[in-house]
């Protein structure tokens, strides 16, 4: 074994895992651009401050999730965490926020936790942003958008939306007296966490695993009786907008998010199959973030959905990214392989549909076409010698149930065209 490893909590994705991550990247994208929505990059690595003011200073992620450290010049930077605050100080940054806006971004989020399965502390992120729209047909515009994607990737049956609204900053503060009045009378019955949360961060106690806090949570007030007519008005549309568009969801008024930029709408997508990181995706509505950034106040919603999780769900439900190969090209010595690599280079120019993968090396018959089985190729087209000395090439099915067949140059270009229109017909 190597004396190196990769970091505790971050992983590898080896190439037999890359083409699932490939596809589950590639439906967000097609999902993303048929919604109007444009992506956006941002650095790893931001001032620590940014997440501290905007994640919340008595969050987790913020008391002790964050990779932080001190650069050459001793200023505190920290590898993002998330990336809605990367997102809202680059769109005030370059005056992107006149007029409203779509975008999202992917890529890796860190966070010092525990690691375990669906839990890691290099993960990734598909994040969606939208800007200056105040009302709740942005609300539901993401939420319908994600559950095009949960279509697109075969999802939709095994996942649950849960839906709440946390009101106004006034809602929220009343109602924090209100539980802090209620927990402070079952101590005893709670956990410690939650005890320390009654000062600091009283709404994450609603998030606690503890079951006897859990238990004593059941008689707790509901954030529903503390909202003003503004936040249940958009809580209702929303509602309606969602069950017009068939889409159902379950109301969850224990529902909060872990990070405290969020107003009124608040939701997250669960499964029953992946354990207890039952959660795959979250969001909500965070209206006075951009305004908290030196921007011009502006109304904003999005959402974050974790890919490992995905990738998890896929695994579990056995859905399978298609194959990578197409061909597999095997030859039968030195002489047969300088053609076949001429002939290989003028098929991929002539077919750039098609994925194919030469034989190098040389080897027996034999232990090429276990290296075209391993491959997962569709097809495996054979140059021999009698075969190249008549003109003539053999295809061979390796997965399907087709023929065998000896084909002249003109039967061989049929072949690849037919095989190419029906590739990229299985991509749509
Ligand atoms: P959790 O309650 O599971 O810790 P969270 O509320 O901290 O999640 P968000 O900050 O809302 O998560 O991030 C959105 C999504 O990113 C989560 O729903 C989850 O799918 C994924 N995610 C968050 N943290 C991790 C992690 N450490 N490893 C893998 N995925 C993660
Ligand atoms: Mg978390």
């Amino acid at each position: 074994m190597s004396q190196y490893r990769a970091i505790r909590g971050m992983a590898d994705i080896l190439p037999e895992e890359t083409p699932l991550w490939q596809m589950l990247e590639q439906t967000a994208r097609d999902v993303l651009m048929a919604h109007g929505y444009r992506e956006i990059r941002t650095p790893i690595v931001e001032s620590t401050d940014l997440f501290a003011r905007s994640i919340g200073e008595v969050t987790d992620i913020v008391e002790k999730e964050m990779y932080t450290f001190l650069d050459r010049n001793n200023e505190s930077l920290s590898l993002r965490p998330e990336g809605t605050a990367s997102t809202v100080r680059a769109m005030v940054q370059n005056g992107l926020l006149n007029a409203s806006q779509r975008v999202w971004y992917l890529g890796p989020m860190f966070r010092y936790e525990r690691p375990q399965k669906g839990r890691q502390r290099q993960f990734h992120q598909i994040g969606v942003e939208a800007f200056g729209i105040p009302s709740p047909d942005q609300d539901a515009e993401l939420l319908l958008l994600s559950r095009q994607w949960w279509r697109r990737l075969g999802i939709d049956d095994v996942l649950t939306l849960e839906l709440n609204s946390i009101g106004s900053s006034d809602a929220r503060h009343n109602y924090k007296a209100a539980l802090v009045a209620y927990l402070q009378q079952h101590l005893d019955a709670i956990d410690d966490d939650s005890r320390r949360r009654l000062t600091t961060n009283p709404l994450r106690i609603l998030d606690s695993k503890d079951a006897g806090t859990q238990t004593v949570l059941e008689g707790a007030p509901s954030i529903s009786d503390f909202l003003d007519d503004q936040s249940k008005a958009h809580r209702d549309r929303l509602a309606e907008l969602l069950s017009r568009a068939s889409l159902s969801f379950v109301w969850n008024d224990r529902l909060v998010r872990g990070l405290d930029y969020y107003n009124d709408t608040v939701f997250e997508w669960t499964t029953d199959q992946l354990g207890a990181q039952s959660t795959v995706c979250g969001g909500g509505r965070y209206d006075g973030l951009v305004q908290q950034f030196g921007g011009k106040a502006t109304p904003a919603a999005g959402f974050a959905a974790g890919l490992e999780r995905l990738i998890l769900l896929l695994q579990v439900l056995e859905l399978q990214a298609d194959e990578l190969t197409d061909l597999y090209v095997v030859s039968a010595d030195e002489t047969t392989l300088s053609h076949a690599m001429a002939e290989t280079d003028r098929i991929r120019a002539d077919y750039p549909g098609l994925s194919v993968t030469q034989h190098l090396g040389g080897g027996s018959f034999k232990s090429q076409f276990k290296r075209a089985d391993k491959s997962g190729a569709k097809w495996a087209l054979i140059f021999g010698d009698d075969e190249v000395a008549s003109g003539l090439v053999t295809v061979k099915p390796m997965r399907s149930d087709g023929e065998q067949q000896t084909l002249t140059a003109s039967e061989l270009n049929k072949f690849l065209s037919r095989l190419e229109q029906a590739s990229e017909e299985s991509e749509d």
